[in-house]
């Protein structure tokens, strides 16, 4: 039955104390929920340095840590197409029946609407710390505080899966493309 069962989609890049805040939320207001990774194909770049498998890996012990109830709680992937008015169509055939959409993403929240979903955007927990573009800056900058806003869980893997080293690479590889060829900008 999809009757009540809420998808939150995201790119979870890392997830972070937010994320974790509006599961909790929509738990309490529904009995299940699926998490959607997006943009499972993207990985390596600075927007999206985590593979889809390294941000399933922390969800599932972000929300264990958490005491979230997995039992209720789906994570599923999902790679981007480049068809945006299919788009809802595609994430219905990778996700079990739901019935609701929380995104805090304008296009998400148009197409599931345009397609007859109702769609509501999770609260925003302590904006701006909160924010994956914030703790993916602070971790190249070498600022620990980005320990502050995520799981501990996921803070150990971040730190054993290299994640900064990872960044830092991505960020030399993109210097060395804007000296060659100045009119380049940063991929994502
Ligand atoms: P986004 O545009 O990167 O994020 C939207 C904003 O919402 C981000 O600032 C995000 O913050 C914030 N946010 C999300 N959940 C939040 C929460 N619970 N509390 C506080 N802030 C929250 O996109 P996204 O929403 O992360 O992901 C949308 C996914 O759908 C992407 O993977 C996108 O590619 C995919 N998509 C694909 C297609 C297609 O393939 N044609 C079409 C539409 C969308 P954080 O960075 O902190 O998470």
């Amino acid at each position: 039955m999809a009757e009540d069962r809420a998808l939150l989609v995201g790119r979870f890049q890392p997830i972070h104390k937010g994320h974790i805040h509006a599961v909790r939320e929509i738990l309490k207001e529904h009995k299940e929920i699926v998490i959607v990774v997006g943009s499972a194909q993207a990985s390596h770049s600075l927007e999206n340095p985590l593979t889809a498998g390294e941000r399933v890996y922390m969800i599932n012990k972000a929300l264990h840590e958490s005491d979230v109830d997995l039992s209720r709680s789906y994570i599923i992937t999902v790679p981007d197409i480049q068809f945006n008015s299919v788009w809802p169509s595609h994430v219905r055939s990778y996700a079990p029946p739901f019935s609701i959409v929380y995104t805090g993403n304008s296009l998400v929240t148009a197409l599931f609407s345009e397609a007859g979903v109702e769609v509501r955007h999770p609260k925003l927990f302590r904006r701006p710390e909160l924010s994956g573009t914030r703790i993916r800056e602070l971790l190249i900058k070498g600022d620990d505080s980005w320990r502050n806003f995520v799981p501990t869980s996921v803070a150990k893997l971040v730190d054993e899966l290299h994640i900064r080293s990872r960044l830092l690479s991505i960020l030399e590889d993109h210097d060395r493309q804007r000296l060659h060829n100045p009119l380049a900008n940063h991929g994502q």
